[in-house]
């Protein structure tokens, strides 16, 4: 089949598919994106109210994959990549009524009071212990068989609250975290690896992913933005609902009565049954498996800050804490522009596995949480926002867990035995922002290579 031959239609107009639906027209393909909402972005929405400048859904991603640098490279002319603050990189995680920053090397961590000191001598012998040989270890098994139990309690517990808002009992290590999995599998241990990598690094050839935190100037809508510009709001049908994709013999599929020889989907898991009914429902269990997080997200907007110094990056809180927040991100003090002077913007997660109910839980609920949490940890002696905001997600983080492997394999039948489809998004390949990219461009890479 020729390039000019394919119709490709991609489903959700998310980070991952608006990013495929760039790639692949860049490389000369036609696409039309259909998205059930009436507007681009999927979770990623920036809002601007009162002197404010906050996010639904991400505050920020990790510059982890050299394909997000390149995008933003390419989009350069639409929107401005925007690195947070280093002034305010310090970390905290919450450990008896107080935050400590975090330190993952020299003196300080050798002080702090978040390890052990059994903890910390047992780190001197991770690079000579052995080798896991378990493909499904959990995060908690392998941190707790290398590190110790208080790495896992205070530094991966809450780590993992902060990026899957999951349970290091349930997510397992090869999927869930596969660079740190990777570590231990090609180096032997994460501090022989993680010292190779970076000699590598530096003798190699200079990559793009710095692994820095970065956002986009006046919010990470300006990136969505910029996606829409460049491939054209013609081929981005909004406000779907109820779409269906159908087989047909002459062409492959049919969307909305139109035919394509390729269908990407990007949507979660649970939405795959009513959008390809033809499935078989056996495959299609197997992906539903998978649990997703709950998230409840509250901002709130200060136009005077009275409470502890926020020259941090924010906290978070191991589950051991028994807090009723995962953590509070500090996005007005790494940022630029996204709070009045001397003010404050704090982003507020709350519920994830851990914690489900929270979803269910009033306005009213929610507030009188988040006002006890937020007083009495950043140390607001009356808690008055000048904004508050809510929003809640029911399929917030997909959870890489046990059902990984079954999961993965059901995907690879479906696209084998369904040739032109494509199941991707965040169901699999990672969550973060950065690995949505990566996935996006390398799905557009193949039909490049493949079709050209
Ligand atoms: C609260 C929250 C905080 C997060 N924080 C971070 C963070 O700090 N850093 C980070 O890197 N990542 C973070 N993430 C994860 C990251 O934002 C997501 O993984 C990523 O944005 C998902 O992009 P996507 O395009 O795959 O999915 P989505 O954004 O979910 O897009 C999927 C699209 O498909 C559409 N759709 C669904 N069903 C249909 C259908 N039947 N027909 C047509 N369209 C359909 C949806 O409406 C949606 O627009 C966070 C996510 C959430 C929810």
């Amino acid at each position: 089949m020729q390039k000019k031959e394919l119709n490709i239609a991609v489903i959700g107009a998310g980070l991952t598919g608006l990013t495929t639906a760039y790639y692949l027209q860049k490389f000369g393909f036609q696409v039309q994106v259909f998205e059930k909402d009436n507007r681009a972005g999927g979770v990623i929405k920036t809002h601007q109210k009162n002197g404010f400048v906050y996010e639904s859904g991400p505050n920020t991603g990790s510059m982890s994959q050299e394909e997000a640098a390149e995008l933003f490279e390419d989009l350069a002319a639409d929107c401005t990549l925007e690195y947070a603050n280093q002034a305010a990189k310090a970390r905290w995680i919450w450990l008896g009524n107080k935050w400590h920053e975090m330190h993952m090397g020299g003196f300080k961590s050798l002080t702090t009071p978040l390890f052990s000191w059994h903890d910390k001598l047992r780190m001197l012998g991770e690079p000579w212990r052995k080798k896991g040989n378990n493909p499904n270890e959990t995060v908690a098994d392998m941190v707790r068989r290398r590190m110790g139990k208080t790495f896992l309690r205070n530094a991966v517990d809450p780590f993992l609250s902060g990026v899957y808002a999951g349970d290091p009992e349930q997510l397992v290590t090869r999927f869930a975290l596969p660079k740190l999995y990777a570590l231990e599998q090609n180096y032997g241990s994460f501090i022989r690896g993680g010292i190779q990598k970076h000699r590598e690094r530096k003798n190699g050839k200079p990559t793009k992913a710095n692994r820095q935190v970065f956002s986009v100037e006046n919010g990470l809508e300006n990136l969505i933005n910029a996606l829409v510009k460049n491939i054209g709001s013609e081929n981005i049908r909004l406000a779907c609902k109820n779409l269906e994709v159908k087989q047909s013999n002459e062409f492959h599929f049919s969307v909305n009565s139109e035919s394509f020889t390729h269908v990407i989907s990007t949507v979660g898991s649970h939405a795959l049954r009513s959008l390809f009914p033809f499935l078989p429902k056996a495959k299609l269990g197997a992906i539903e498996k998978m649990n997703y997080a709950k998230i409840t997200q509250v901002i709130l907007g200060f136009n005077n800050w009275e409470g502890i110094p926020i020259q941090s990056f924010g906290g978070l809180v191991p589950s051991a804490e028994n807090r009723d927040v995962l953590g509070i991100l500090l996005p007005g003090s790494f940022l630029k522009n996204r709070a009045p002077k001397n003010g404050a913007l704090l982003s507020v997660f709350l519920g994830g596995v851990k914690k489900p109910e929270f979803f269910e839980y009033s306005k009213q609920e929610i507030e009188q949480i988040v006002k006890k949490e937020v007083g009495e940890m950043m140390g607001l002696k009356q808690f008055k926002p000048d904004l508050l905001e809510l929003f809640r997600y029911k399929y917030a983080i997909p959870q890489y867990s046990f059902e990984s492997e079954q999961k993965l394999q059901a995907i690879s039948d479906l696209e084998t035995e369904f040739k032109g489809l494509t199941l991707a998004g965040n169901m699999r390949d990672g969550i973060g922002m950065a690995d949505r990219i990566k996935q996006g461009r390398i799905i557009a890479n193949n039909f490049f290579t493949t079709y050209s």
